[in-house]
């Protein structure tokens, strides 16, 4: 395989090449460099052969292209070894990933296998409609017929069960229109460039403009958990017939993935898998623009921010970028041309989503990716979304084995994307917009009402309960090239409450916040009183602390929740001596309570401990955060499990109105709510 890293480091050791300074330059003498380069050479002409069997017959897929046997086989026996240990939703993994990298059925039967192994994992899971398809696809695609009994059988009562259940079949969600709102109007000044104010009166919760991305692309870290182009999870794996990196929700997805990008990303697989995402973002961005639009975005910074952009200059050129380039335009080029010769026998039909790069000449497509990386990182969003991390979960993303405090559901970077419109939003560290996704797609919604003329600000990532003063301008500087001059940013005394809470001590005399500064500090000072609290000593108790919950935590995981309780409690009542009421690491000793209490069916208690943790988070994060709708509907369920009917429906209300304006009535976790409510209105 072509190893990127290696020969770039060759290239650019050249001291030739460290003389230049101008990104045209680079790219000519590497351009120059590669055309005698041995492994180029190879991969190009791999590539080219590629290019022309699709030509001259149906598209073949070989094993020398993607697809690959071993691994295949290898990942259907880790989902059997994971099936037969009753891990379903491991095992599901695993088998998706078998089905992406299965060669040709015509030449194995491996996709068959794995495709009926698969089923049973949906059989179990009562998945009846993808059970059912599954079985199909592996009969039809050479399941051995020693085998079939056991399938046939598994058929009949599936579609016993589907027949009896006719609900299983899962509804498309509709995609939302994009659109701008008239609540927005373009404002122009020298100082701040380009951004929206308030053309009207604005009210709480309204929608002010929902927005589909120029491009995206999905985190790496999410590859073959999430869709490719929708971003949603996937359940059953659609893969890209040619290769194994394209995977899909559905074949929708996956035939509007190949018109807007896959149709040559398919071929990059190898290079792809080495680069980082902002880099892929590029290259995406630049198959989905005609010639006009590319200037048009290489320029969109410029005109937005004029005096920013041209005093703090283009930034540096890096190496591996540069490569890409070349690589890309080639590679665009001769698909054109191949284009041009034969469009018909395609897997799909592409001739008519073609940019318009015919006029161009390899150094200006590579400028122009150049450009787009360049500017990438001011302009891009990441799409987040609520995953709920559950066990089989911590298994695939190792990262999560570290985390402590492992709450239910997590706020995660899924994707990156290009909104063309969003980013003219100014930025706030207190924002008076939220934003949500559906799919692919933005949406701003205003937290409270605005006044008309007003500023309509959004908030680029550093949000006020989330860093510090420093932190945030740190950032923003570093990431985005400004010094915020926000609110919140313009003085000292507007810390936030997790600025001054979250992390605090107790302070032995008045109660109030102490703040932890400096570790090599001797003592600690309360502002409210000048009480002084000796540092080493009270370090010594809160590792204590930790060691505690850690150990309780352990033993909860082996089976022994009572002991788990005693033991949170004991370190529950030494970090009540410790730490401030609002301090997070005790309102996570609630949370971790409530869980066990909630094991044992101990509800009253687990509410009771669930609520003074949806307390702490509703003051750190403030009445309209997410981090306190997810601790509402928490503390929902307890209370609904509890009998606790009033409570749990003032609860449910409250949680309700805060997923609406996060993520609308379509959000699964708001119909739970719902369907919740339901329920206990016809219990009164
Ligand atoms: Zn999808
Ligand atoms: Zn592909
Ligand atoms: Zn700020
Ligand atoms: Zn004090």
């Amino acid at each position: 395989m072509l190893k990127l890293d290696e020969l770039i480091q060759n290239i650019t050791q050249d001291s030739d090449y460290s003389r230049l300074t101008l990104e045209r330059d680079k790219i000519e003498y590497i351009l120059a460099k590669l055309r005698d380069n041995d492994s180029i050479l190879k991969w190009k002409d791999k590539y080219e052969k590629c290019i022309k069997e699709e030509h001259t017959q149906r598209p073949s897929i070989s094993d020398c292209r993607c697809k690959n046997r071993e691994e295949s086989e290898r990942y259907r026996l880790e989902g059997n070894k994971h099936f037969q240990s009753k891990e379903d939703h491991l095992a599901l993994y695993w088998y998706n990933k078998s089905i992406c990298f299965a060669p040709n059925p015509s030449t194995t039967s491996l996709l068959a296998l794995a495709l009926a192994n698969r089923s049973a994992v949906f059989f179990k899971l009562q998945k009846f409609k993808e059970c059912s398809q599954d079985i199909e696809s592996a009969l039809e695609l050479g399941y051995p017929s020693e085998l079939r009994s056991k399938l046939d059988k598994r058929k009949s009562l599936c579609n016993t069960k589907l027949h009896q259940n006719p609900l299983t079949q899962s509804s498309l969600s509709s995609t939302a229109t994009p659109f701008r709102s008239d609540k927005l109007r373009v404002h122009y000044s020298k100082e701040a460039g380009r951004s929206y104010k308030a053309a009207n009166i604005i009210s709480k919760g309204e929608i002010v403009m929902i927005e589909a991305p120029y491009a995206s692309i999905l985190n790496s870290k999410w590859h073959y958990l999430h869709c490719d182009y929708c971003y949603e999870e996937i359940v059953a794996v659609t893969p890209c017939p040619l290769c194994s990196s394209g995977c899909y929700c559905s074949s929708l997805c996956r035939d509007k993935a190949w018109r807007l990008y896959h149709w040559i990303e398919c071929h990059s697989f190898e290079i792809l898998q080495q680069v980082d995402d902002g880099t892929r973002l590029s290259l995406r961005i630049l198959l989905s623009s005609s010639r006009s639009e590319i200037l048009d975005i290489c320029c969109h910074k410029i005109r937005a921010k004029p005096h920013e952009w041209l005093t703090k200059g283009l930034h540096k050129l890096t190496d591996e970028s540069c490569f890409l380039s070349f690589m890309f335009s080639q590679r665009i080029i001769r698909w054109i041309q191949d284009l041009n010769v034969s469009t018909d026998d395609k897997i799909l039909k592409n001739d008519q989503y073609q940019p318009a790069f015919k006029n161009l000449n390899n150094i200006d497509i590579a400028l122009m990716l150049v450009s787009h990386i360049q500017q990438l990182r001011t302009n891009v969003h990441a799409i987040t979304k609520l995953v709920t991390i559950s066990k089989w979960r911590k298994v695939v993303c190792p990262e999560y084995n570290d985390l402590h405090h492992v709450s239910q559901n997590r706020q995660e970077r899924i994707a990156l994307a290009l909104y063309l419109n969003s980013s003219l939003f100014n930025h706030s560290c207190n924002p008076n917009t939220i934003v949500s996704f559906t799919g692919r797609d933005i949406t701003f919604k205003a937290t409270c009402n605005i006044a008309k003329d007003v500023d309509v600000t959004h908030c680029y990532g550093p949000h006020i309960n989330h860093m510090t003063r420093k932190e945030r301008i740190d950032v923003l500087l570093k990431q985005y090239y400004f010094t915020c001059s926000c609110d919140a940013c313009q003085s000292d005394s507007n810390l936030s409450n997790a600025e001054l809470y979250g992390n605090a001590l107790k302070c032995k005399k008045c109660d109030g916040p102490v703040k932890q500064t400096d570790k090599d500090e001797a003592f600690y000072r309360c502002q409210n009183c000048q009480w002084l609290i000796d540092s080493t000593e009270v370090l010594r108790k809160i590792s204590r602390c930790n060691r505690l919950f850690l150990r309780a935590q352990k033993l909860s995981e082996d089976g022994n929740i009572q002991a788990g309780i005693a033991t949170m409690k004991e370190c529950l009542s030494d970090r009540l001596q410790l730490l401030h009421k609002f301090n997070l690491d005790l309102s996570f000793t609630y949370d971790s309570l409530a869980k066990l209490y909630a094991e044992i069916g101990n509800w009253k208690s687990a509410s009771t401990a669930c609520h003074k943790s949806v307390k702490t988070v509703q003051f750190i994060y403030g009445n309209n955060s997410i981090e306190y709708a997810n601790e509402l509907h928490k503390l929902a369920l307890l209370y609904f499990n509890g009998k606790q009917i009033n409570e749990a429906l003032a609860t449910i209300n409250a949680a309700i109105a805060l997923f609406d304006l996060h993520y609308g009535s379509s959000n699964t976790t708001r119909k739970e709510l719902d369907d919740m409510k339901c329920f206990l209105l016809n219990c009164l």
